[in-house]
């Protein structure tokens, strides 16, 4: 079968023929319908995020088909629509015990991380990490579900906002949407951060209460000026780089929560005054449980969250649409079907 495979920093990914996958006892082999084009993906290629395994197909959002289970699967059959949890933790440590298996101290898998991913024509997982997709919701719409949806719901729980309280999403990519709804959803007062025009416009059509242009706009007064000078409770931190996070501790309200999600190359600093006199809190949010990927897929499928599919694309298109996510050109998500 036809695999794109990352072989390190620097290199574009090569498209190549693999074995296709068996299941095992426990396993499914799920036909891949579509896999969404996540930032993490530039990371990897950047070599910003080195966790030393190649060659290895990426692609962590991965929906399809059930085609072929291993011996003891009950459920779910052959057939069935699903979309992939892309963590396998150990089921025994400390995290595991909790269900938070995104913090696994020694995860079996991790696809499209650790362990060959969605960007194939056929993934193998264990039986439980399929889980099954309502008839409402296309492959395409719910392969960005399990990266996209879920990091905004796992990223918010981190952070607690409160009803009314005032919520900034820096950065408007899929997360950023997905943030945005889900913040809405909760009742907080939200206020989109970009750089793009066409994205804001988006960001206001999916419910943000008000948005602000990095570009022509002073991000931290503007932020306080909405927020009548008391600053914003919570700030979803999508970007990651120097002026994004300066600006992030800035417009923190007392009492307020800065979630690190995005990262680039640059550090962050704060003099501990920064926060002290706020009483302020700085956290991250990784990945999610598969309980938030349940409750992203029903969200979906009530349609309280929407998902923005950019574009789909071919297998061998995967460079070109890479580079066109890291030209910050790329509405929500690229969704990949390798069937084309
Ligand atoms: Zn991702
Ligand atoms: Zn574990």
């Amino acid at each position: 079968m036809r695999a794109a495979r990352f072989y390190g920093p620097g290199r574009p990914l090569v498209i190549e023929d693999v074995p296709r996958p068996r299941p095992g006892p426990g396993e499914v082999v799920v036909k891949v319908k579509a896999a969404g084009v996540c930032h993490t993906e530039l990371h990897f290629l950047e070599g910003v995020l080195n966790l030393g395994v190649v060659p290895v197909t990426l692609g962590h959002e991965i929906a399809g088909v059930v085609e072929e289970v291993g011996p003891g699967v009950e459920e779910p059959k052959p057939g069935d629509r699903v979309l992939v949890y892309y963590y396998v933790g150990c089921g025994k440590c400390r995290f595991c015990l909790r269900g938070e298996e995104n913090l696994c101290e020694s995860p079996r898998a991790e696809y499209g991380f650790i362990t060959d991913g969605g960007y194939a024509e056929y993934i193998k997982v264990p039986a439980r990490n399929a889980v099954r997709l309502p008839d409402n919701i296309t492959f395409e719409q719910a392969a960005p579900i399990g990266c996209s949806v879920t990091t905004a719901i796992h990223a918010t729980r981190r952070a607690r906002p409160e009803v009314g309280e005032y919520v900034a999403v820096y950065g408007v990519g899929a997360v950023g949407f997905a943030l945005i709804q889900y913040n809405k959803l909760i009742g907080a007062k939200v206020i989109a951060i970009g750089r793009s025009e066409r994205k804001l416009q988006l960001a206001e059509e999916l419910g943000a209460d008000y948005v602000i242009n990095a570009r022509s706009e002073d991000v931290v007064e503007r932020a306080l000026e909405i927020t009548d000078g008391r600053g914003v409770d919570v700030v979803y931190e999508l970007v990651g780089i120097r002026e994004t996070m300066d600006n992030s501790l800035r417009m923190l309200a007392k009492r307020g929560r800065l979630v690190l999600i995005g990262y680039w190359r640059d550090k962050l600093e704060a003099n501990p005054l920064d926060l002290v006199v706020k009483e302020a809190t700085i956290t991250a949010s990784v990945g999610n449980t598969l309980e938030e990927l349940v409750e992203a897929v029903r969200l979906v499928s009530e349609g309280k969250v929407k998902v923005v599919v950019d574009r789909v694309a071919g297998l061998g298109e995967i460079n070109n649409e890479l580079e066109r996510l890291r030209r910050g050109e790329v509405v929500g998500r690229v969704v990949i079907n390798p069937e084309i």
